[in-house]
Formats: C-alpha cells, structure tokens, sequence
C-alpha cells in the first residue's frame, strides 16, 4: 500500500491528508483513493466536510473523459459531441489564427483561476504573454483577494494574507476579525481561535449576521453592510482621543500619520454609530482591547473586502494596526484570510493583467528586463497590461474586446457578478474553450471543453494563506483521454510555433519559476521541491537554498523604499446602490459550510448537497413578517440587474435590513453589483440594494 502525502483540493489553509490506494467504486472511473487527514501544521488532524470527501470527485461518474466539441462548429445550438485531442486543439488553433489576423492579438484571451498550482498559474500567465503575445488575461482571484492585496502592497510594500502562520492566532489574546467566517469556511482553523479563547482570548467579531464565527466570539458588532471602512475610522478616532496609539511604533517604523489622524477627525464615535448601527460602547471597547490585551491581531476577509470601496476598507483596518503598533511583533499584527486553494500562490506569478511573476509589475522596467532574459525573448515583445477581470467579460464579443477565451479553473458563470450580462458576453464570443473536471455551467457554453487532470493526478506546489509553499502530490494516473493543463498548454504552443518555450513537467516550470520570481516580493528562489518535503512547506520570501524562508515578515522593516509602513488617509464612502423605495434592503452574499465557490466540484458531492441542497435567501423574522414570509416558503429576490427564487430561512441573527444568499449556485450572482473598486477592479458582491417578496403559491 502506498501512501500518498498531500492536500486538500479546496481551500486556501490547504489542510494536509494522505490518499491510499483502494478498489474504485462501482461505475467510477479514477483509481480508487481513500483519504485520511495528516497532522500538518495547519490542520493538526482535522479536515471539515468538503476535505473528507474529496476523494470521491476523482472517480466521480460525471468526470469529463474525452475532449467536447460542438457538433456543428460554430453553432453552440448543436450538442456536444466527443472529440479527439487533435481535432480539438485544432479548432482551437484555428479559431486563434484567424482572430489574431482579423482583430489582433489581444483579441484573444485567457480567464485563469485561484485553483491552480503555482506551476499553472506560472505557466498560464507567460503562455499568454509568449505564445499569444496577447495582454488579455485576468483571473477569479480578481474577484477574491484583490483589495486587501492592494491595500497590502501600498501599504506595507507586499501582500502576504497572513505574514505570520496560523498557529500564532492561538497566542493572541484580543482578535478582531472582520467580515471573516472560518467556522463555516474553513473549521479546522477554528482550533487556533478556539485554543485562544480556552486561554482567556477575546474574539470581537464583525459581521452583519450572526455567524458561526460570531457565535462563539466575546462580542459580535453587527454594522450595516458597507459601512466597514467608518468603522474602523471610529476605531482611530477614539484611539487617537483616548491615547492608544503606540506613537514610538508610529515615529519609527511608519510615514504618514498625521494625514490620517486628521482624517479621522470626523469619525467620532456617535456619529459612527449613526453610519454603522455598532454602539458608541461596543467601538470603545474594541480598540481599547487591541491596544491594551495584546499581543492583538486584526483579520479582514471577504466580508470587509469586496466592496467597491474594498481597498480602503482593508486600509482603515491596516491603518489601526499599524497606529496601534501591532504590525511586524509577535502573535501580533494585520492579516488578510486568503479563501481560494492557491489564493495566495495564484496572485503571485503572472496571470494577473497587471503582473509578471515574484509579484512584479508588468509596466515596471526592470521587472520586464529580468522576466525577459529568463523567458528568453526581449523585453518589449512583452505586451502591457491588459483589462481586470470584469472589465474584459464585459467587452466579450465586442469591438476591441476578447472574441477567443480560454478559461481554466474557473467557472464565471456562476461566479462572475451580474452573471446574466457576464452569460450574454460569453455567447457573444467567437470561439470559448474551457477546461474544466467536470461540465460546468461555463462549460456547457463552450465551443470546446477539455477534461483536464485534477488534484491527485498531478504534481505540483500550491501556496496557503500563510505564505507557505506546499507541494501537490501524484497519487494516481488521470483517467480516460484527461490531460493536465501543463500538457494542453504545451500543445497549443507547439501548434503557435512556439512550443520551445514551454514544458509540461511540473518540476521543470517550478525551477523556472523560482529563476523568475527571483528578487521579487514573492521570491521563491530558495524553495526546492526537496525542501518542501523536508520542511513541511516553506514561506516565501526565500531568496536561496540556505535562507530558512520567513514565517513571521515585517520584524525589522517592511519592503518599501524607505523601509517603513505607509499609512494611507481614507475616507467612508456608500456603496454604489443604497436600498431605496424600489429596493429597499441591502443583499450581502458569502459562504455555507458544505458548499465551495460556484460549486461545481461539491454540488456533485452526494453527502454535501444532501448537507446544503439548495441556496436559502436568510432573513430577519420581522422582516419576513413584514413581507408575510414564513421559514420555508420560496421568494423572490431582485436587484436592478435581476431576480432569484430561493427558498426563505428565517433568522434573528442577520440584521433586520439585509438579506443573505451564499453565492454557490447558478443564479445568485445575476443579482450581484458589477461596480468596480477604483484601486482593486473588485467588484461590489457584498452590498447591493434588494427587494424581496413572497411568490403566491400557483
Ligand atoms: Fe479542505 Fe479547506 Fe476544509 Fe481544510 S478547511 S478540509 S483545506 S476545504
């Protein structure tokens, strides 16, 4: 019996778990794996629901096991029909070619995804860049991670999610976290925070409903959606008044202060209340316990983060991490909890439409000289930047825009906001090619679906939410006609002539990778696959073989030019949609337990969707009494963009003026707000004005 050691395919703690080998069950198609959970450092044991069974979508009945192509090409009417690889590639290779000629090279594009390994995402980014030459190429972490990573690079000269590993959480005896959910989105982290709270931490809890998180919190602060930003000015005002702030940290260690505490002038705590609905009290409370309960931490997640004001957001919390002088000492600091399984690792390398890899920037002269020399090709063959992810799904099919798209491992739509419109786009296209384990919503619009190879049929490395470099083991042959992407981008780049750039063995992208992120932020050049076995993973920055890799950042300086944080002055502003007569309440969406992202690997697992069947559209009980809503009872959301019917769940523990739906079914994101953040290009998913309205039994 052979043991496997690996990870969990979903989240971004990316647990540890062993696969062993087993008879595959009746009717499967994959090898046959059972899987245990491993005491690595993150999970210590423990795996939640989706990790347990994992296993079962590797000989899942529904994995695709051949190439797919329409029937009649170019008619997306005509049903799919089994393929081989060369006829597939050839319709893509041909629909590429005449694009390019027609409406040149941006033309054609790729969509990527937070899902894949380090190796992918690496490869992805300088396929497009290489063998398309193309500057079109965005991916889902755009609509993830992209503000708190922002507001991290100005502000503290990089984005690591937590530049500290999660066993520190237990250590510190005040955590504020901000619109973060782990009980339900990833349990097994719990035990830091529950290890905590046994030795007397306390945990304040931000949220618009009364989340598992919550629950179990010394205090939960329940504010309007939207309104995060003027929360924690209020937080700096009252640590301004009150003489909280750590003015040795702030002289040595930051520049910019005084623009900020001018800011927060305005911010006093009564009119604070008014804005967020949080007590005078329960504000004083908070800052005074992270000033004085320390070591203290501040945690933002999605909730505070995709906003059309998101990066400021994220700012504000970082600002009072800093002024508190929290940053860069022990147990202690600002972190951002990464959610898709190579978040982090999937940020750092290139398919961002701003970035090169070692989280360079693609209009940075030196950065294209240095990616230049280790790709082989000079520099300004290099396209500039291209559009941010929603920006180019909305030119889809249209003059200027992306009219060929290649997406993998993600699946927009379901996952895009305003998916409906994101849909349309998708149709409009010329040619889309997705790849992808299963038929995706997505992919059952496609022109050509590849079945591609899926998290144990592979090797690779993918980076948690720590920083740390894991790797991805192979514990079994893909099935079928399956290939993994490294070999279909290969292919395609044989077939563009430009194949000698290209290699589809893992190991061999990850040298090349580590060349390339070589004096960069996310430098990698001192993590080897070798290491990584040794070391349980090792945290980037690394820049060589004998450096031991940095679990804790910023305890001596911070990577900007001076070596000092940088506090940024922001200001609250609304959301884009405020509920108004016609939509009078605010739709925030997030997570469930057993489900994952849009879906398409765990509403195939039996267990879970018998655990979460549907979407549940969660309510106030007085709201719903207003409306004649019972529990149970279907309704019908809509926004200005659309409508949903969903099934009622009543809950006094969400706000009376708000409306929750998780965002992993079809449907959900029709009615999310596409308005962009001015410094990320997140969209607006957590605020949106809503109406909602019981459907008359027929
Ligand atoms: Fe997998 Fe995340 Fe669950 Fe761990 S917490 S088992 S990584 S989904």
């Amino acid at each position: 019996m052979t043991l496997t050691e690996t990870h969990c395919p979903y989240c971004a703690l990316q647990c540890g778990i062993h696969l062993i080998p087993e008879p595959p069950a009746r009717g499967g198609h994959g090898p046959g794996l059972r899987l245990e959970p491993a005491g690595f450092p993150v999970n210590r044991g423990g795996l939640c629901a989706k990790g347990w069974t994992a296993a079962e979508l590797l000989d899942h009945p529904e994995r695709l096991l051949t190439p797919l192509v329409r029937t009649v090409a170019g008619d997306r009417s005509s049903p799919l029909r089994a393929a081989s690889w060369e006829e597939a590639l050839a319709r893509i290779v041909g629909a590429i070619g005449a694009s390019q000629r027609d409406h040149g090279p941006d033309s054609v594009g790729a969509f990527g995804g937070g899902g894949l390994t380090n190796e992918k995402a690496y490869t992805l980014g300088k396929f497009v860049r290489v063998a398309l030459r193309s500057s079109s190429i965005d991916y889902n972490g755009r609509f993830c991670m992209s503000s708190a990573a922002t507001a991290a690079n100005r502000s503290l000269g990089v984005d690591r999610g937590l530049p500290f590993p999660l066993e520190d959480v237990a250590q510190a005896r005040t955590v504020l976290l901000v619109g973060a959910n782990p009980a339900d989105a990833m349990p097994p982290s719990m035990q830091f925070l529950d290890a905590g709270r046994a030795m007397g931490a306390k945990h304040i809890v931000v949220d618009p409903r009364r989340t598992a998180t919550a629950r179990g919190a010394y205090r939960h602060l329940q504010p309007v959606p939207g309104t995060d930003l003027a929360l924690a000015n209020g937080m700096m005002h009252v640590a301004v008044r009150e003489g909280l702030v750590d003015d040795a940290f702030v002289s040595g260690r930051t520049t910019g202060f005084d623009a900020v505490r001018a800011a927060v002038n305005g911010y006093w705590p009564e009119r604070v209340e008014r804005m967020t609905g949080v007590s005078e009290a329960q504000l004083r409370e908070t800052v005074h316990l992270l000033a004085r309960e320390r070591p203290a931490m501040i945690l933002t997640a999605r909730g505070a983060e995709q906003h059309s004001n998101g990066t400021d957001t994220a700012q504000a919390y970082l600002n009072l991490a800093l002024a508190l002088g929290l940053v860069g000492r022990p147990f202690s600091g600002y972190g951002t909890i990464t959610g898709q399984g190579n978040g982090q690792g999937g940020r750092e390398h290139g398919q961002k439409a701003d970035q090169l890899p070692g989280y360079r920037r693609l209009d940075d002269p030196a950065a294209r000289e240095h990616i230049g020399r280790v790709w082989g090709i000079d520099p300004a063959e290099l396209p500039q930047p291209g559009l941010s992810a929603y920006e180019m799904l909305d030119r889809l099919g249209t003059p200027g825009g992306v009219r060929v798209l290649l997406v993998l491992a993600s699946n927009i739509a379901v996952s895009a906001p305003h998916s409906s419109h994101v849909i349309e786009r998708l149709r409009a296209l010329d040619l889309l090619v997705v790849s992808d384990i299963f038929l995706s919503e997505t992919a059952a619009l496609a022109d050509v679906v590849l079945p591609t190879a899926q998290w144990a049929e592979e090797e690779g490395t993918m980076t948690n939410l720590e920083g740390r470099v894991i790797r991805r083991r192979k514990a079994a042959e893909p099935p079928g006609e399956v290939r993994t992407d490294l070999r279909f981008l290969k292919d395609l780049a044989d077939r563009l002539g430009r194949g000698a750039y290209f290699t589809d063995e893992p190991r061999e992208v990850f040298e090349e990778l580590r060349r390339a992120s070589a004096g960069g932020l996310a430098d990698y050049a001192g993590i080897t696959y070798e290491r990584i076995d040794d070391e349980d993973g090792v945290f980037w920055p690394c820049p060589a073989e004998d450096h031991p890799g940095t679990p804790r950042m910023f305890t001596d300086g911070f990577p900007t030019a001076d070596g000092r944080a940088r506090f940024v002055r922001v200001e609250h502003r609304d959301p884009n949609e405020l509920p108004d007569r016609d939509y009078p309440y605010v739709l925030t969406t997030g997570r469930n337990m057993q489900q994952y992202q849009s879906g398409t690997q765990t509403r195939r697992v039996r267990s879970l969707t018998v655990a979460a069947p549907e979407p549940r559209a969660e309510l106030h009980p007085d709201l719903a009494r207003r409306h004649g809503i019972t529990d149970g009872d279907l309704v019908e959301l809509r926004t200005r963009r659309g409508a949903a019917v969903l099934r009622a769940r009543c809950d006094p523990g969400i706000r009376p003026d708000t409306v929750f739906a998780p965002f992993h079914w079809p449907g959900i994101n029709t009615l999310t707000d596409p308005a962009l953040d001015r410094h990320s290009r997140m969209p607006a998913f957590k605020a949106c004005a809503v109406m909602i309205a019981p459907l008359t039994p027929t």
